[in-house]
């Protein structure tokens, strides 16, 4: 027997026509390179995402294909995320950030059609170009030379047509990890893991969007889907703010012209903005509600400064494998009766899943022990959902294990009320004395150190121990304390054999192309490191 409800494919065309229809005048704000604006509007992303359709089309492009984006966030990047899947394409962004072997392994391993990229990263497309074995066309968004330019290009088409159709298990996005070890693996999202990822992600205890929220996303298009912010905020009807540089001045200037409400972004986006906003002698922006936050760990003097502010935190936990939302830090029934202290602490970890994700840690030796919800076993996390990845894109395998769990390389324990903790990856954990230490407990401890900007904590060989715990701290500017000093403080916090056996005052510390810490550049840097 079948049911007798009608045919809805949950296909993500579905939340642009949605957009437009109820909110269509609600704006989309993107500040370029140069310091000009352009303002749109959901109606006129899918005026323009249909032309592109349309362009995409007259340029040959089947269902299938992959269009790749090189480009930071302006409503052009949006039209593009809806006019590819709209083609019936599957849209792959490229982090312009990576290295030219990372560019060149992706770009061709996805067999990318048509790339579409910013004018500040035409370096790399002329650099690539001859090694780039798939793509056709070259379309700039923002280019001086009109043939080709976005906007002539689209101008061409027809804003009238349909939506490429078909089934909502069908490809829409394709995302790379950034490949840590080894190669990037590409992750396949499907038009329906899409959709329920953002109807889940417009809830309370995720995103919690609506139309009166004005979003400012600061993670990436080409970071782990932009945390599906340009899907949920479709479906929401918010007002997004888009800028294509990240700078501190600039986004809290934003911040402050537009309204904005609500922003998305990792832990070094906002050391960027305390340390710019304390220099000015300025408030956190007035109008900000709510930060979600994730990518690294949240440190907890961050969490007490926005939350003091009256600013909600949202720290979340994912991966690109997990679309990417895993869990955030959403309030606990008792919430209104815990001290600030305990909120706080709870805000800290990496809290629940939300209805569609299952998480379990399983012994970090013997995979097939699941282990007890106690909030002391710390074990290797997995994950399963619809928006959890089951193979990788072009794998013969699966990369799941046996129930369709995903090993997501994080340590962590799992609370009696389903609290998530990490407490490391499990490449960076540091074992001494046949015990682990946490390197980002030991972060988390330093950063609340007023004359802390940054640490890190690697683990580096030891005669005795195996491996003993380095902090790595970049000090905020005329900020002085010793090693010792820090040695002394973090006593205070951690278990004292956790306490670094050193501490390296540097510079700057390495990231990612993705914001994040690199411990495998720090664990170079500091390969001959001897202990004293
Ligand atoms: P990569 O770091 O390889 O580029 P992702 O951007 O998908 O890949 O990052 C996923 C990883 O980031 C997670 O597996 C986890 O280690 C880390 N991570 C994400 N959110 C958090 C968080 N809130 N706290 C600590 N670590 C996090």
């Amino acid at each position: 027997l079948l049911g007798a409800m009608q045919d809805w494919p949950l296909r993500v065309t579905r939340l642009i026509d949605h957009a437009a229809r109820e909110h269509g005048g609600r704006e989309i704000v993107s500040r370029w390179a140069d310091g000009s604006e352009t303002r749109t509007t959901w109606a006129g992303v899918r005026r323009d995402a249909m032309r592109m359709a349309n362009a995409l089309r007259a340029l040959g492009i089947a269902p299938g294909d992959r269009i790749a984006t090189l480009a930071m966030n302006h409503h052009r990047h949006l039209v593009t995320w809806y006019g590819a899947v709209g083609a019936g394409g599957i849209l792959h962004t490229i982090n312009p950030r990576l290295f030219d072997d990372q560019l060149e392994y992706i770009a061709n391993h996805a067999e990318d059609k048509v790339l579409l990229f910013d004018r500040q990263w035409a370096p790399i497309v002329e650099r690539m170009k001859p090694r780039w074995t798939t793509i056709e066309h070259y379309i700039c968004f923002d280019s001086d030379e009109p043939a080709r330019a976005f906007e002539d290009w689209i101008a061409g088409a027809s804003d009238e047509g349909e939506w490429a159709d078909g089934d909502e298990r069908e490809p829409c996005m394709l995302c790379y990890t950034s490949g840590t070890t080894g190669n990037p693996k590409g992750v396949l999202y499907e038009h329906r893991s899409t959709m329920l990822h953002a109807l889940t992600a417009l809830g309370r205890p995720v995103l919690d969007m609506d139309c009166r929220t004005v979003m400012m996303p600061i993670v990436p298009m080409f970071h782990a889907a932009s945390w599906g912010i340009p899907w949920a905020g479709a479906a929401a009807g918010a007002k997004l703010v888009y800028s294509a540089s990240n700078d501190p001045a600039t986004v809290c200037e934003l911040f402050e012209n537009e309204k904005v409400t609500s922003s998305a972004g990792v832990p070094t986006v906002w050391l960027g903005v305390f340390q710019h906003i304390d220099r000015q002698g300025k408030p956190i922006p007035p109008d900000l509600k709510q930060i979600v936050c994730g990518g690294s760990a949240m440190p907890r003097a961050m969490i007490e400064r926005f939350m003091a502010a009256g600013v909600r935190i949202a720290h979340a936990w994912g991966m690109t494998e997990t679309s990417p939302i895993g869990t955030t830090g959403c309030e606990t029934p008792d919430w209104d009766e815990l001290t600030f202290d305990e909120q706080v602490s709870i805000k800290a970890m990496q809290g629940r899943v939300p209805f569609g994700v299952e998480i379990r840690c399983v012994d970090l030796g013997d995979p097939t022990m699941v282990l007890p919800r106690d909030g002391k076993t710390s074990g290797a996390l997995q994950v399963r959902g619809p928006w959890v990845v089951r193979r990788y894109f072009k794998a013969e395998q699966d990369a799941t294990t046996e129930g369709q769990w995903f090993d997501t390389g994080d340590v962590g324990v799992i609370h009696p009320d389903g609290t998530l903790q990490l407490t490391d990856r499990t490449k960076d954990v540091i074992k001494s004395g046949g015990e682990w230490i946490s390197s980002v407990e030991l972060e988390n401890a330093a950063i609340g150190h007023p004359a802390v900007a940054e640490a890190a904590a690697i683990g580096i060989q030891h005669p005795k121990w195996d491996e003993r715990p380095l902090l790595v701290v970049v000090k905020k500017p005329e900020a002085a304390v010793s090693a010792d000093d820090l040695r002394t403080f973090l006593g205070q916090h951690v278990a004292k054999w956790w306490v670094p056996d050193d501490v390296a005052f540097v510079d700057a510390i390495p990231h990612t192309g993705t914001g994040k810490i690199s411990k495998k550049d720090l664990r170079e840097q500091f390969r001959d490191w001897q202990w004293k």
